[in-house]
């Protein structure tokens, strides 16, 4: 039995997504690591947001500019509850993970790092990760050391503590691999980090729709996540810094907003966190992304991990039973496979027709790829939206998918 959340049946009509077919055969959409539906109060406070109260934030004097910014920073309030940040200051909003990274290794990098100073990632980052830290290394010439991964797909705590140097100036690393499931021990590895005075960015993207997020408690010096991946609309992110990085840190993008005085002889910037929004937020999605965020509170983050994990449990369970099958790391909410020599996009192609949406491929993580001796997975990733029943059809799917070969 599954302990269930307080109506499955009622949580799914809240999405009216899940409620089409695709190719004749109702849809099992197992692709939320990749991005998750959006319930209807997601998609009712965009309409409305644009129907009653849309104009510009924060430029304005009129009664619309003044709703439309209270919103907003209503919205950032939400963010800060969510987190546990202890200031609503800490939270800058982004397009999404990518851009939060962005933003931290080009700030943070100009501020703090410069050449042979060193960031250590892991391997089983996903490239959003990386490639900043690699963009960094070409301007200022830092150096990228990696945490190895074990072979059951957990990182080697103990080669990570040997690569702290005096040259160490941030370590950032994924909480949730979007690949192996592996919930890294994340209050261990900033233990670790903060014994050698070193900062650490957590890249969130894959934690902060599963579990309760407390960054406090968690002491983790940036947090990064989008809100896609949290039930919220695409195009906005989060990165969470404490106030004495932010405040140390410049600004990441020049224009509107960012700016206290603006002179031709120089320019002064906005307090936190405007100093690091430039230029007209997505406001609305802003707006958006506070109700999804609203809507899995509501349902409480630790039922939804205790719900998510004995579905992937199930999962797993039924996917053992599947001759030739390669699971990968350590799944939690998602698993990752490989069905014997079937190549990874067949399999996928396939499921398709029979109505699972999985993702397959290298899931942006191509170094881990490498390491596995891959060049892809499949992978089912899960929502609390998702069922038991949804796992059977996924299971029996798979297994026609292999009669076929
Ligand atoms: N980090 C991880 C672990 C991810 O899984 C993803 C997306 O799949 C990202 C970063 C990038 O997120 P986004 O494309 O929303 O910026």
């Amino acid at each position: 039995m599954l302990p269930e959340l307080p109506d499955i049946k009622e949580i799914r009509a809240d999405f009216p997504i899940l409620s089409r077919e695709v190719y004749n055969t109702p849809l099992v959409y197992l692709d939320n690591a990749a991005t998750t539906q959006k319930p209807r109060v997601v998609l009712d406070a965009i309409t409305q947001a644009y129907t009653t109260s849309n104009a510009n934030v924060h430029r304005g004097l009129h009664r619309l500019s003044q709703e439309s910014t209270e919103m907003l920073e209503a919205s950032r309030q939400t963010v800060k509850r969510f987190l546990n940040a202890s200031s609503s200051s800490e939270i800058i909003f982004t397009k999404g993970t990518t851009e939060s990274i962005n933003l931290l290794a080009t700030s943070f990098g100009e501020r703090f790092m410069h050449e042979g100073d060193e960031v250590i990632v892991s391997e089983m980052e996903h490239h959003s990760n990386i490639v900043p830290w690699q963009l960094l290394s070409e301007r200022r010439g830092i150096v990228l050391r990696v945490i190895p991964i074990t072979d059951d797909g957990r990182l080697d705590l103990d080669a990570y503590k040997t690569l702290f140097n005096e040259k160490t100036r941030i370590v950032s690393v994924t909480h949730v691999s979007n690949v192996l499931g592996t919930v890294n021990p994340i209050d261990e590895i900033i233990r670790i980090a903060h014994q050698h005075e070193v900062p650490v960015a957590v890249d969130g993207a894959q934690s902060a729709p599963h579990q309760f997020v407390d960054v406090q408690a968690m002491d983790c010096d940036f947090f990064a996540f989008s809100a896609h991946k949290v039930y919220g609309p695409t195009g906005v992110g989060v990165l969470y810094g404490k106030e004495r990085w932010l405040e140390q840190m410049p600004p990441y993008q020049g224009g509107g907003e960012m700016i206290g005085r603006v002179r031709f002889s120089g320019t002064t910037f906005n307090e936190l966190p405007y100093k690091f929004e430039a230029g007209t937020p997505n406001y609305i999605g802003n707006i958006a992304a506070a109700k999804a965020l609203d809507y899995v509170q509501n349902l409480g983050l630790d039922n939804i991990r205790t719900y998510e994990e004995s579905l992937v449990k199930y999962a797993v369970e039924g996917l053992q039973e599947i001759p030739d099958i390669k699971i990968y790391g350590q799944p939690s909410s998602l698993v990752s496979f490989n069905l014997g020599k079937i190549h990874h996009s067949d399999v996928g192609v396939l499921l398709d027709r029979l109505g699972v949406a999985v993702r397959t491929g290298h899931h942006c993580a191509e170094p881990l790829m490498d390491r596995l001796g891959i060049t892809g997975t499949v992978r089912a990733s899960f929502s609390f939206y998702n069922t038991k029943h949804e796992v059977d059809v996924l299971l029996s799917a798979l297994r026609k998918v292999i009669s076929m070969f």
